[in-house]
């Protein structure tokens, strides 16, 4: 008889599928491609994925192993999850099995069996009333309707407050009509209580969360549910987007910009970019929504891939906010806070109004120094300041965790002379309860929000206190409604200025407009003031002054000029290791070996240091491979990854690929 041999994908970075012998008494015809299979590895035991049965292997017979166990009789991934799963794995150059292994839950993961029993899902019988919708809105969900058998990407662009979720939910309601399920990514920040409870109070069918804060049990009874058919809606993160469904009727990728959807290490996806893959295989419209569209959808849409929507401000309706300037040179400040912004959020407390400050930089100071002999506190393991913490008082880097008790000293030169330099939210918070003594002040950073329900307690607080200052990193600036906020302060906005990140403003500018959102909602109209050293900055000035739509226009044309996605297409190879020169070299080593078929269509520079040059020890360098053709690069990634792999044995450095890298 004919050997048959199971042919597996392991969650193991190497890249390719191993091949085992079945267990004995199984007839491997019997066997599903999409069953789960636990096979011994190296010293390990890992669960696989089958991908086929084949009567052919090149694993010499003395090495050839057996299956362990056989989990499953039916395939736990769907067809169409396997499908993007397969066109991921192709598309970011990465593991087959690392990439099943994401989009399963933990439990399905470590080989729990792939059912369990399902509480009763709970529904609500009371549909609250539906507001009319404008003329805008009511052609959006038009538009996005009659596209509801067919693949379609719409960008939906609208400004806060113009109505964008109404949108969603009657579209939603269209879609459950049909008897279809909807799946809502939104950023990891703005998946709060709020949110879904938005969502139930709407409709009388299951509405169920997926996101990282829930246990493995609880995540793997939405998936289930979602597969069965009985979750009718499921809003999620990043992963949810390999959410299995039953129906899957529409896809929304609420706030589409935002970088939280790039999933930042081992397998690096893109959410957004994944859902509008799976929309395609699902024959299904996708929504991807924002107020400050990605300069990649912005160029899509002009590209006549993806259709417009608009949702302009309703007259009569919230009023846009005023920005003002104030230049930071000229201006007299205290701690950072100039006397303008502090008298207007006198005016605008005394009034009976909530203020709300934008500083995204938690902790007291960034940087403690040594004023004898310019010594700065930092990081032992990262190139990496220091930031220094007012309660609990200490030191801690923000990059690997580290914590260090606060230095009585200097440790270069022994003076005791260290002061705090730079602004960090609890400084503000120290020095406007000297200003406000009467005011109620709420900070919302990661360190105030850390235990759990936190972040709840401090939003319940601060809508009961009517007149309070609100003060925050972009946690505050993201999803939160507050509609009593009269007035935003922007402490500092000059970081996205002079970024060596090409994004950097981009960013800078979507951050600025969702934190000026916050304001004025409602009836009450609202004021944003921008603390800078550039007020004559072009691009400062055009996002103020003409819109972020301009703003995005002037973007990318810089974009287009120097080559820059999204007119071109980039992949970064990021190499750790403990010796700076183990590193470069590996990575020379990479460019060398590219350099025997590189044309004028792939250019390929580096290796250079990353932006945090050393990271817990780990000294990372970064090789860019850049191409105008999408498909030119992926042709040229897939040969050069397959020469790779003959010399992995010899690699003594961590390594990842990262394809259309962000930061
Ligand atoms: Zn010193
Ligand atoms: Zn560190």
């Amino acid at each position: 008889m004919e050997p048959f041999y199971l042919r597996i994908a392991l969650p193991t970075p190497l890249r390719g599928l191993f091949d085992y012998l079945p267990p004995q008494r199984v007839d491997p015809k019997a066997l599903m491609p999409g069953i789960r299979i636990k096979v011994p590895f190296q010293s390990r035991t890992l669960i696989g994925i089958l991908v086929e049965i084949t009567t052919s292997t090149t694993v010499p017979d003395e090495k050839m192993k057996q299956v362990l166990e056989v989990i499953d009789e039916q395939p736990v991934l769907e067809a169409d999850i396997d499908q993007l799963c397969q066109w991921a794995a192709n598309y970011y150059h990465h593991s087959l099995g690392e990439v099943y292994a994401a989009a399963m839950p933990a439990l399905l993961r470590k080989g729990k069996p792939a059912d369990s029993k399902m509480d009763l899902l709970k529904t609500n019988e009371q549909q609250e009333k539906l507001p009319t919708l404008n003329d805008a809105q009511q052609c959006a969900v038009d538009m996005i309707t009659k596209a509801k058998d067919h693949f379609q990407t719409f960008l939906l662009d609208g400004v806060t407050g113009s109505g964008k979720t109404e949108v969603y939910l009657r579209v939603i309601d269209e879609i459950l009509k049909l008897d279809k399920q909807a799946l809502v990514l939104v950023p990891e920040i703005s998946l709060t209580p709020q949110t879904i409870a938005r969502f139930r109070s709407r409709f009388s069918v299951p509405v169920l969360a997926l996101h990282s804060n829930m246990t493995e049990l609880a995540r793997l009874k939405v998936w289930l549910a979602a597969k069965k058919g009985d979750a009718k809606i499921v809003i999620g993160t990043r992963s949810a987007i390999f959410t299995p469904f039953a129906n899957l009727g529409l896809i929304i990728v609420d706030e589409e910009h935002d970088p939280s959807f790039k999933q930042q290490d081992r397998f690096r996806y893109h959410a957004r970019d994944l859902a509008v893959m799976r929309a395609s295989l699902n024959h299904i419209p996708i929504v991807l929504g924002s107020a400050t569209p990605s300069l990649e959808s912005i160029l899509n849409v002009k590209r006549e891939r993806y259709h417009y929507l608009s949702l302009p401000m309703r007259a009569g309706n919230a009023v846009l906010p005023q920005y003002q300037m104030i230049d930071l040179r000229y201006a007299k400040t205290e701690e950072g806070i100039s006397d303008v912004l502090l008298k207007t959020m006198r005016e605008n407390l005394d009034a009976g109004n909530q203020v709300m400050l934008f500083l995204n930089r938690r902790g007291f100071a960034p940087v403690l120094y040594c004023a004898d002999c310019t010594w700065i506190a930092g990081c032992a393991r990262c190139e990496a300041r220091m930031v220094y913490h007012s309660k609990p008082s200490g030191l801690r880097c923000h990059h690997c965790d580290s914590r260090k008790k606060m230095p009585s000293c200097c440790e270069q030169c022994g003076a005791d002379n260290l002061q705090p330099v730079g602004l960090g939210t609890q400084r503000l918070e120290q020095m406007l309860q000297t200003h406000f003594p009467s005011v109620p002040i709420i900070r919302v950073d990661r360190d105030s929000t850390q235990r759990k329900d936190a972040l709840q307690t401090l939003l319940d607080q601060i809508h009961a206190s009517p007149k309070a200052i609100l003060l925050g990193t972009q946690m505050l600036a993201k999803g939160h409604h507050f509609p009593q906020v009269t007035l935003v302060g922007m402490v500092e906005a000059d970081s996205g200025l002079f970024s060596a990140d090409f994004r950097a403003a981009e960013q800078m500018g979507q951050l600025l407009l969702q934190v000026a959102g916050r304001a004025g909602r409602a009836e009450k109209p609202g004021t944003v003031l921008i603390q800078t050293r550039h007020p004559d900055h072009p691009l400062l000035k055009t996002l103020i002054e003409e819109g972020y739509q301009r703003f995005s226009e002037v973007l990318l044309t810089e974009r287009e000029q120097a080559l820059l996605p999204p007119f071109s297409y980039a992949a970064m190879f990021r190499a750790e290791a403990h010796a700076e020169k183990s590193a470069s070299e590996f990575l020379t080593g990479v460019k060398k070996m590219c350099s025997a078929w590189l044309t004028d269509a792939v250019t390929v520079f580096g290796p250079v240091p990353a932006l945090l040059a050393k990271r817990k020890g780990l000294h990372c360098q970064q090789l860019f491979v850049q191409s105008s053709h999408r498909g030119t690069l992926q042709g040229f990634l897939k040969r050069l990854l397959a020469e790779m792999d003959k010399e992995k044995g010899k690699q003594t450095v961590k390594w990842v690929l990262d394809v259309d890298p962000v930061a």
